[in-house]
């Protein structure tokens, strides 16, 4: 019992990562100015990193010492978080890393997810130092929640997973145009907008995706559907069943449950896998190891499409985009009914033909997520498991989580709830 208690009672290391380059170039100071002091007085211990340059944080994680690391936080925009994500599943245990919390401080020019989970804690709008204080908050309280994540094909067999976004045309254009104007902070997206309408193009290519099918309500007494569980029950079982972080001194997360953690100290733990998220486990192979999590819903690249898929007849598009998190940017709630774990890929795309007005009216509409509301027919909303999108444009940008990828053909699919982050 005592030892069970020690262990409960010792406070939560948190490791933080900073990229000083990211935003204007000031997590750092944000970070010494408005979060350290927070950190401190909720005695939360934590050891802050600054990274060095790109893909230092990848590496960093990909070999880590895991155990002594109860959660992985990351101070800067969206691209950091990027890099920890994919250095988690590089790793021989990524099962096991995977499940390490992740936490957001805001401190990027393109801080999405700071704004989603700030959204998903229900709290009204916030905005730079403000958000920032809302997540360093949350942060203190250490509720932990799961967060799905996708997979994603290119064309030269690489895969990477993603947290927030898979972006083709207007939006991954504006999204790398507008790093130039990074030292502005989050406005530069609606400048490059602005920029980007200007030199308005269409871009051709192929789109075909795997729709989320609702449970068909089944008459009394007859015979049980083999659907899978319909998506609002995943999200209103999860959502409900946040829990606090353990620490993971055990080799076996799993087996350490603590029930009679009644102590109210924000810094104590209780075990983030017990969730009764049901994320498929891969199986385990002779040696141990495990196999990085299965895309059972993918066919190759260069297979053709299954039948159950809907291909979009138009090939003419302004954008597409598919976005797994609430929010594309602090002012952009691209995704209204997102949740962090709704297993759902929301698919938008704009076809060709849609008049500058038009689109900059979409695009200020969704500050406030009254796009769909606009009665635009050029934009379309679905609700997929699985994509694919084919460029026949020979030039163009594909963007993943805001980061610039190799252009060409690519595919994605979700796995419902595979990481946990700190929410509110
Ligand atoms: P922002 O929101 O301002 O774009 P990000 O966190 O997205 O901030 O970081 C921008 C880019 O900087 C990402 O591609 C990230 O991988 C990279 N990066 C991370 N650390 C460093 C560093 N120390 N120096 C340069 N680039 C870095
Ligand atoms: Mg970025």
């Amino acid at each position: 019992e005592g030892a069970v208690y020690a262990e409960v009672r010792r406070p939560c290391r948190v490791m933080i990562l900073v990229n000083p380059h990211s935003g204007r170039g000031q997590a750092l100071q944000l970070f010494t100015g408005h979060v350290q002091g927070m950190l401190t007085e909720a005695a939360v211990p934590y050891t802050l990193v600054i990274t060095e340059h790109q893909n230092h944080a990848r590496e960093l994680v990909r070999k880590a010492d895991l155990s002594q690391c109860d959660a992985l936080v990351i101070m800067s925009g969206d691209g950091l978080l990027f890099e920890v994500i994919n250095g988690l599943m590089e790793r021989e245990d990524w099962q096991e890393a995977i499940q390490t919390p992740l936490g957001i401080l805001p401190g990027g020019s393109g801080n999405a997810l700071a704004a989603s989970v700030h959204h998903y804690s229900q709290s009204p709008p916030a905005w730079n130092e403000e958000l920032l204080l809302s997540c360093g908050f949350m942060l203190c309280k250490g509720l932990v929640g799961s967060m799905d994540l996708v997979s994603i094909h290119l064309a030269s067999r690489q895969r990477l997973f993603s947290f927030l976004s898979l972006a083709w045309g207007f939006v991954a254009d504006v999204d790398i145009e507008s790093e130039k104007y990074r030292h502005v902070g989050a406005i530069r997206f609606l400048m490059g907008t602005l920029v980007r309408l200007a030199s308005l193009r269409v871009y051709q290519g192929r789109l075909a995706y795997l729709p989320v099918k609702e449970a068909p309500q089944l008459p009394k007494g007859s015979i049980k559907s083999n659907q899978p569980p319909s998506t609002p029950q995943h999200q209103s079982l999860c959502s409900s069943l946040p829990c606090r972080l353990i620490p993971n001194t055990s080799p076996n997360r799993n087996s350490r449950h603590n029930h009679n953690s009644t102590n109210s100290n924000h810094n104590t733990l209780t075990n983030s896998s017990n969730n009764a998220i049901t994320t498929k486990r891969p199986e385990t192979q002779s040696d141990g190891k495990t196999r990085a999590p299965e895309d059972s819903l993918l066919p190759g690249l260069d297979q053709p499409i299954p039948d159950s898929w809907t291909v979009v007849k138009e090939e003419d598009f302004v954008l597409v985009l598919a976005i797994y998190q609430s929010h594309l940017a602090e002012d952009l709630w691209t995704a209204p009914g997102a949740m962090a774990d709704d297993g759902v890929i929301h698919l938008f795309y704009v076809t060709a033909g849609i008049s500058r007005p038009a689109l900059l009216r979409l695009f200020l509409a969704m500050e406030k997520g009254g796009h769909l509301a606009c009665g635009c027919p050029h934009l379309v909303y679905e609700k997929v498991k699985a994509l694919r999108l084919e460029p026949v444009s020979p030039q163009g940008m594909i963007t993943v989580d805001g980061e610039m990828v190799e252009y060409g053909p690519v595919q994605a699919q979700i796995h419902p709830g595979l990481a946990k982050f700190i929410c509110g």
